[in-house]
């Protein structure tokens, strides 16, 4: 693949921005794909030509022609998909399973937002409540409607999923008028580069409705307004910078923020000796450490199981994680890739170092892996790393330090409780999994540790085949979690499309109210 300068679609065309800000590698080789700036581009002027040409553009449709635009961009992506996943093998170091993940995970939410909008009809808001009366007088009443907004969503992505990151936030913002300004991650910028060019090759988007930024985020956050809004998915470090810019602060940009994430899979009592709960959590527990490398925001990081069996169940997931071929992802019997930079390589073996202080290493380690055919000075990888904690209740890294590759720990627990303020222990995350027969304590956890989590996923043996998986989003579910998870919402259906819109209480006679009523479509 020969190494390309990437441009910016900013105000309608492309440019480029000044010098190289970050080169883009293959992960296997260290080859050169590609160089990244955005130096010297002018966002102020991009954010304005969006508000106006796209903004107008998207504001003159109901939500179901827009949805008609939303599938129109996953028909562009389909039809180009075989190109795409070459890039994530090269760009990534993706599996074809891996790219799968992000490329078709991105065309889905696309595909599944553009269906669920057809049925909202051509009306240019949405019902949030039933009328309410507020006086004795019955023709004076309320309603609460959801009025798209008239800025921008700029939207920030993280490293991991170039494709179903930008498509996953695109979807929901255009089917609610917003025009999009999306930043991928430098380092895997070259998939969403792509993308981008083909949907705005195929001219299915109005004017102004996408716009990409490749390359640093410069003064972007510097020239937002109020009528803006942000969605950031990154680390927990870069979403305080970015919800604490003083300019965001001062006009009260709303932002949601999709952060890092300590996230747990719990093994009930019942469960531990084996079974149709016990084989789903080993399954469950290996390919969330092993799928796209261990880099999913919602991967397992903590493992918690019976103290009586805990040694048992490390034996079992070991043997599974040795098992795994690490390699060339454009091998074909390669199960688990390299990281994409070996700045996360570094990163990820300084956090095992950390958590090594408070837990036995079972299998893998802070050594790369040697490979076959692979140089070790030029490529990313990390073996599939499995600890076990020393002493559960005085063990701190583990539920502090996100290590975001092929790793995780297993921490034994005495009795429920103590499981589920353990779990509680990672600060707020996106997802946990329960396995277990025991419908009664299956519930229980849910009680117990729901507040501290935005998807809990419950495997009672009847649905051990049939569930979506632990670290999948499925955009009919909410995605976000509380406290270090960034406290953030997206998806969820029609829930999703909240951040995109104002919420408006009209009060006034009941006659208006209802021609209003009959011009938007219900948002339940
Ligand atoms: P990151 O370093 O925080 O970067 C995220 C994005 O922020 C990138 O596009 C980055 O641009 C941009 N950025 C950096 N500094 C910025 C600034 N001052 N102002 C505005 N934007 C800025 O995260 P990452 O390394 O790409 O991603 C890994 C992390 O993301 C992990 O912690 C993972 O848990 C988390 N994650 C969370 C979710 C979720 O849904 N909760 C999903 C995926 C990943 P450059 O690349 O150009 O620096």
């Amino acid at each position: 693949m020969p190494s390309q300068s990437l441009e910016s679609y900013l105000s309608g065309r492309w440019s480029r921005g000044a010098g190289v800000e970050t080169t883009l590698v293959n992960p296997v080789t260290g080859e050169e794909l590609a160089t990244a700036s955005a130096k010297g581009l002018e966002l102020a002027g991009a954010l304005a030509y969006a508000r106006q040409e796209g903004q107008g553009a998207l504001r003159s449709l109901g939500y179901a022609a827009r949805a008609k635009l939303v599938g129109a961009v996953a028909d562009v992506l389909t039809a180009n998909r075989a190109k795409y996943e070459g890039i994530a093998i090269a760009n990534s170091g993706n599996t074809k399973a891996d790219a799968a993940i992000d490329i078709d995970g991105g065309i889905g939410t696309l595909k599944y937002y553009a269906r669920l909008a057809a049925g909202l009809g051509e009306v240019r808001a949405l019902l949030d409540e039933k009328p309410v009366r507020l006086a004795k007088a019955e023709n004076y009443q309320a309603i609460h409607l959801m009025v798209p907004r008239r800025g921008v969503a700029v939207h920030i992505n993280a490293f991991n999923f170039p494709s179903w990151g930008l498509w996953e936030k695109a979807a929901v913002a255009l089917i609610s008028g917003v025009p999009v300004l999306a930043k991928p991650a430098s380092a895997t910028a070259l998939l969403a580069h792509e993308m981008v060019r083909d949907v705005i090759g195929a001219k299915v988007l109005p004017d102004g409705a996408l716009s990409l930024l490749v390359g640093g985020a410069g003064d972007l956050l510097a020239n937002v307004t109020s009528d803006d809004v942000i969605a950031f998915t990154g680390s927990a470090d870069t979403a305080a910078r970015v919800r604490g810019h003083p300019h965001v602060v001062m006009r009260s940009v709303p932002v949601n923020i999709e952060a890092d994430s300590i996230n747990a899979a719990v093994l009930a009592p019942d469960a531990a000796g084996g079974g149709a709960a016990f084989d789903a959590f080993v399954r469950e527990v290996v390919r969330e450490m092993t799928v796209k490398a261990g880099q999913k925001c919602t991967a397992i990081r903590r493992i918690f199981v019976p103290a009586d069996q805990a040694s048992a169940v490390a034996d079992a997931l070991a043997a599974k994680l040795k098992g795994t071929k690490v390699g060339d992802p454009r091998q074909d019997d390669t199960r688990m890739g390299p990281l994409v930079t070996r700045g996360q390589q570094a990163a990820v073996l300084g956090g095992l170092r950390r958590l090594a202080n408070e837990a036995a290493v079972i299998c893998g380690g802070m050594q790369p892996p040697a490979l076959d055919g692979i140089d070790p000075d030029k490529s990313s990888f990390v073996a599939p790393t499995l600890l076990k904690l020393k002493d559960a209740s005085a063990s701190r890294a583990v539920h502090e330090v996100e290590v975001f590759g092929p790793a995780a720990t297993v921490v034994a627990y005495r009795d429920e409780r103590e499981a589920a303020a353990l779990v509680a222990r990672g600060g707020g995350s996106l997802v946990a999994s329960i396995y277990g027969e025991d419908q009664g304590f299956l519930a229980r956890m849910v009680g117990e540790i729901g507040p501290s989590h935005g998807r809990l996923l419950v495997v009672y043996p009847a649905i051990a085949a049939a569930h979506t998986g632990h670290g999948i989003v499925m955009p009919q579910c909410n995605h976000g979690g509380p406290g270090r998870a960034g406290n953030g919402e997206e998806l969820g259906g029609l829930y999703g499309l909240r951040f995109y819109h104002q919420r408006l209480a009209v009060q006034g006679s009941t006659e208006l109210l209802a021609s209003l009523q009959a011009q938007a479509a219900s948002l339940h």
